[in-house]
């Protein structure tokens, strides 16, 4: 194995030595730029280990020039799979033969299963989301209503059609660039129509990422999902200001760069209930195994391994 388990596009493409002296075989792999940081090796090669498969999962750092080049070589190079990561999910849509209905919905693929030498694709992101939510809070998305900060974004785009497909309570999306939020909405409108909601405010509605706007919303929110890109750094501002939080709101950060985020920290510290996106990113992987094998993940074994990457 080379070091860090990664190769690059080229390896794949050309298909060298590098790759076929592998032991055990690479048969799944997560595609990237970049990938180095992917905790998906760790607790993906423990669960290979665990079910006795002869196989093992790679890195592949591949340019979007070179991204559907590297995937269409994966059939040929006995691979039974692949998870696609930044910034490749909305290009692996239109590269797979076929993509589920999620996927469609998603605007983007983050699973692909190959079968027959095609390429099928899927989106786990908003499935495993709903899983982690049952985990961390004993909730349904369906009985909510949501706040998606980053709902422009790949991650927060696959939330809110997940929002959308379980008919949630009500979804306020939030972007920095707010048009994308305004065009999201007007996509998901049709799930959304009927008066289930009581009281003074729509159920779908696009805002600015401004205190003033966000104050008016959160009075009607149960659930805060950051989905963007804040706080992937300890010096990244507030997704969310602490004046804002309140103990009865849930916090849900998909970003796991970090065990407490600042989000999860200061929602804790306001008396909220929060949990960080490694839930998340453990039941998307957990799903994606399922589509890979068809069985059961085995799933404590994925969640120590996870863990333990995250130290
Ligand atoms: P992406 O497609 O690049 O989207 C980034 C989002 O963040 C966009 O909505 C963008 O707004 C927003 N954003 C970026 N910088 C911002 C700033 N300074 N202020 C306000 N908004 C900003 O990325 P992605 O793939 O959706 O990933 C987004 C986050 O989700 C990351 O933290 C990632 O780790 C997390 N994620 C977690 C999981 C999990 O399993 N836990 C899975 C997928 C993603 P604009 O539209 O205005 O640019």
């Amino acid at each position: 194995m080379n070091a860090g388990n990664s190769f690059s596009a080229d390896d794949i493409i050309k298909g060298g030595d590098v790759l076929a002296s592998l032991t055990p075989p690479a048969k799944l792999a997560v595609i990237g730029d970049p990938v180095a940081h992917s905790r998906s090796p760790q607790f993906h090669n423990a669960a290979l280990a665990a079910a006795g498969i002869d196989g093992q999962y790679i890195r592949i750092q591949a340019s979007p020039e070179q991204f559907e080049e590297t995937l269409r070589a994966l059939p040929g190079r006995g691979f039974l799979g692949a998870n696609i990561t930044i910034p490749h999910k909305a290009s692996a849509l239109a590269a797979v033969d076929v993509a589920d209905g999620h996927a469609q919905r998603a605007g983007g693929v983050n699973t692909v299963l190959i079968d027959g030498g095609k390429l099928f694709g899927f989106s786990t992101d908003g499935p495993g989301l709903v899983r982690a939510l049952r985990e961390e809070f004993y909730i349904d998305l369906r009985d909510l209503r949501v706040m998606i900060l980053g709902a422009g974004g790949g991650a927060g785009r696959a939330i809110a059609a997940q929002c959308a497909e379980e008919r949630c309570e009500r979804l306020v999306l939030v972007n920095r660039t707010v048009e994308k939020a305004k065009a999201l909405a007007e996509e998901l409108r049709p799930s959304f129509v009927g008066e289930r909601l009581e009281g003074p405010v729509d159920r779908l509605v696009a805002s600015e990422w401004t205190e003033k706007a966000l104050r008016g919303h959160l009075e009607y929110v149960d659930l805060v999902i950051n989905a963007s890109s804040v706080g992937m750094r300890r010096s990244d501002p507030p997704a969310l200001p602490a004046t804002l939080l309140h103990p009865s709101l849930m916090i849900y950060d998909t970003v796991y760069a970090a065990e407490r985020t600042r989000l999860v920290d200061e929602a804790l510290s306001a008396g909220a209930r929060a949990a960080n996106g490694l839930s998340m990113l453990l039941h998307q992987g957990a799903l994606a195994y399922e589509i890979w094998f068809d069985r059961p993940a085995p799933l404590e074994v994925m969640r120590k391994a996870l863990l333990e990457a995250a130290g």
